[in-house]
């Protein structure tokens, strides 16, 4: 989502005279595109605003921008830590960021917009879209599920289906410019749909991008598997160009755990769609998301997590440690699980997954 919304705003900059360049010296504005699912991701930009305080002593007019997540969570607390910065940006207002410069430069002046009254879908341009055969299309934005340690429903805001008809007219331009792959974005692809005034759920708009000619491949991310439905794996199998990788992340394989999160579903759900996706499809590969060392993560929940990894064999797993987000629910609970604990945990599942993609691959 952010590599889409880095390319959407380099579109509009480009429109209006921007040029993107490599080199550090050459620029003349700086835009941190920016992410707070873990602290490490925010300790970066604050090390990189480091950094270009330096550049700014010696090119006092550089315009320093932070966009994205942290600029929402964080506001007026990066202009108090770092000086350098000229505006914030939060994530409802990327399709301001050209007026926003301009009024920086004009004005001599600070600048942080925060506010989020309204999703705006900004789309990349084609110029300024990196790869040139695959394209992120965006259809959603935002997040109504409040997992336990997720800051995004706070920082991208509530649930925005956009509508079909303008996902269907872009996915139809980049077909016509040569584009054969496209991934459709959301934070919940699944739940699409709600709150748009047409009757389209996301298997309905699968079936309208299937039939855009040009397009081969059409992936989706992400999935929640509380919201992965009998008529969207039926969907699935049954379009060809839709691809064979799913991501739906599992998070933990313990039903306590899982409850603390707040993710709406157990082991035995998640279980229940694993086994339909493989009947339906048996080339299906899977792909998920792990955290260990969540509050009350003990020695066995830690082992179901294990077990169900070794079970279900991922073709993909992204794992992670558990960090603390300040305002999201787990905040509140006790982090008892001590780092050197979560550090093994972590390790421990690497080298399973790593054996077990192996012996994919081969
Ligand atoms: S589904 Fe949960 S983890 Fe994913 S973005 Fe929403 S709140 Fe965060």
């Amino acid at each position: 989502m952010n590599k889409h919304d880095s390319e959407a705003v380099l579109g509009l900059l480009m429109e209006h005279g921007y040029e993107l360049t490599e080199n550090r010296d050459d620029a003349d504005v700086f835009l941190l595109n920016t992410c707070s699912v873990r602290k490490h991701a925010e300790d970066k930009v604050y090390s990189l605003l480091g950094e270009l305080r330096e550049l700014k002593k010696d090119k006092p007019d550089l315009v320093v921008g932070v966009m994205g997540c942290m600029a929402q969570k964080d506001k007026n607390k990066i202009f108090k830590r770092s000086s350098n910065v000229d505006f914030v940006c939060g994530t409802h207002n990327f399709h301001k960021i050209p007026k926003i410069i301009k009024t920086v430069i004009e004005q001599k002046t600070k600048i942080n917009l925060t506010d989020m009254d309204k999703q705006v879908f900004v789309s990349p341009t084609l110029s300024s879209r990196e790869n040139k055969n695959s394209a992120w299309v965006s259809i959603m934005r935002g997040c109504d599920n409040f997992c336990s340690y997720c800051i995004v429903p706070y920082v991208r805001g509530r649930e925005v289906s956009r509508p079909s008809k303008d996902i269907i007219r872009e996915v139809r331009e980049l077909a016509h410019a040569g584009y054969k792959e496209i991934t459709l974005l959301g934070q919940n692809v699944n739940s699409y749909g709600k709150g748009l005034n047409e009757n389209v759920d996301f298997s309905d708009l699968l079936e309208l991008v299937h039939k855009i000619g040009g397009i081969e491949l059409i992936h989706f991310i992400t999935s929640h598997p509380k919201d992965i439905s009998l008529k969207l794996i039926d969907t699935v199998a049954n379009l060809e160009k839709v691809s064979r990788y799913l991501h739906f992340s599992l998070q933990s394989g313990s039903d306590k755990i899982l409850r603390l999160m707040n993710r709406g579903y157990n082991l035995s759900h998640y279980m229940e769609i694993v086994n339909r996706l493989r009947e339906r499809m048996p080339d299906v590969k899977l792909g998920t998301d792990i955290i260990v060392g969540f509050p009350g993560e003990k020695e066995e929940d830690f082992n179901q997590t294990y077990l169900a990894m070794k079970d279900i064999e991922f073709a993909q797993v992204y794992m992670f440690k558990y960090s603390p987000r300040e305002g999201t629910a787990a905040f509140k609970l006790a982090d008892d699980v001590p780092q050197q604990v979560k550090k093994e945990r972590l390790s421990k599942i690497i080298h399973l997954q790593k054996s077990i993609s192996q012996k994919k691959r081969k």
